[in-house]
């Protein structure tokens, strides 16, 4: 049986926690399919890489390091990638959906014909039965995702053609260690066969590194507010529950179009995928769109006036009430009975 493989992205000798998390989902189909996690390493001054790697689940790492190939180029990497995998014959091949995968991954799956899922929101292994022919498939990878707007969730097979490609934004799946982690066997890559001049014809003049001034990502606890907040003013109130809770602000896409949050803080389909130890929604409505992006979130709290609003059928508490009444209440008393 062919392995999973994960394309990592590397900065400066770090992992992109997208690259461990997928290492984390492709551990679980391994077990499923019974096969191995195999990961795909592509930089410069790598030695050592391959400990970070072994410790979200990868059983062998294929490195390939040179001066040429960091900082990423699309061009030099996709022909790696593509010489790799005409070796390898992975089943399932896996990128991020950040910047880096979504210029690389289709490249990849174009010159494989092997054809590709944008943007999954869950990956899972199934069977297939093909209508028509009746023909069975086994075994194959469920590519779901939010699909026409995010009015359905599709999940898209790719039962003729391999690797069965899936591209998934940071955020979405769980990042978890091995317990117990074995070695990984590194396999060096001969990456200079794969490339030709022309894969040089993009020059890196100069690089600038800019931090993000707004990271909710991380944060263990949100407060996040939607269109029910009211105005920018409004959201003034998020900022102070916040600042009692040590929480981050989050935001609807509906606030964020109305001008009341930035759109770092969009949290969502088109936003960031965050999964707090507590999210507190306050004037949200919670619709698809947006739950998707904070459904994994361990406790979540919804305000609002409406008894009816869908988001009360994930929040674990639902408090039927007035944002401009229930906030200010939650400050006096966390502040009240906390020291
Ligand atoms: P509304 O739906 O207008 O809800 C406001 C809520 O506030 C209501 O439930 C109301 O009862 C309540 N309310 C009003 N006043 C008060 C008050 N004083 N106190 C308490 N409650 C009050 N949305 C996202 O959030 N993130 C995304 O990434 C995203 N991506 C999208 C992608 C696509 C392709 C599309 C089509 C849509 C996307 N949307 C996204 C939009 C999404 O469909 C919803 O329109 C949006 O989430 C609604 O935001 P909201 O809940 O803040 O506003």
């Amino acid at each position: 049986m062919n392995n999973i493989f994960v394309y990592c992205e590397i900065e400066e000798g770090k992992v992109a926690d997208v690259s461990l998390e997928l290492l984390t989902k492709a551990r679980d189909l391994a077990s499923t399919l019974g096969c191995r996690v195999e990961a795909l390493a592509i930089g410069h001054n790598l030695q050592g890489i391959e400990k970070q790697l072994a410790t979200y689940g990868a059983e062998i790492v294929h490195v390939a390091d040179g001066e040429e190939l960091a900082p990423f180029r699309t061009l030099p990497h996709a022909a790696v990638v593509c010489g790799v995998f005409k070796e390898e014959k992975p089943q399932i091949a896996l990128f991020g959906a950040t910047c880096t995968g979504r210029d690389l991954a289709p490249r990849v799956s174009s010159a494989l014909h092997s054809g590709l899922t944008a943007d999954c929101t869950s990956l899972e292994i199934g069977d297939h039965k093909e209508a028509k022919t009746g023909k069975e498939y086994k075994d194959l990878l469920y590519q779901i995702r939010p699909a026409f707007g995010g009015n359905i969730i599709a999940t898209i097979i790719n039962p003729d053609c391999r690797p069965q490609m899936a591209t998934v934004r940071e955020g979405v799946m769980k990042m978890e260690p091995v317990a117990n982690p074995s070695p990984a066997e590194v396999k060096t890559v001969d990456y200079k066969k794969y490339l030709g001049d022309t894969d040089f014809a993009v020059k890196i003049v100069a690089r600038e590194m800019e931090e993000r001034k707004i990271n909710i990502k991380g944060a263990p606890i949100i407060v996040a507010g939607g269109y029910g907040m009211g105005s920018k003013e409004g959201f003034g109130l998020l900022y102070q529950l916040a600042e009692v809770l040590g929480a981050e602000v989050g935001a609807s896409r509906a606030a964020v179009d109305a001008g009341f949050a930035e759109h770092e803080r969009q949290i969502g389909q088109t936003g960031v995928t965050v999964r707090p130890k507590l999210y507190i929604a306050c004037g949200i409505s919670g619709q698809i769109q947006h739950t998707a992006g904070m459904d994994g979130s361990s406790m979540v709290i919804s305000i609002n006036t409406d008894p009816e609003a869908p988001i009360g059928k994930i929040a674990d508490y639902a408090i039927v009430g007035d944002v401009n009444t229930v906030i200010p209440k939650m400050i006096k008393y966390y502040k009240q009975n906390s020291k």
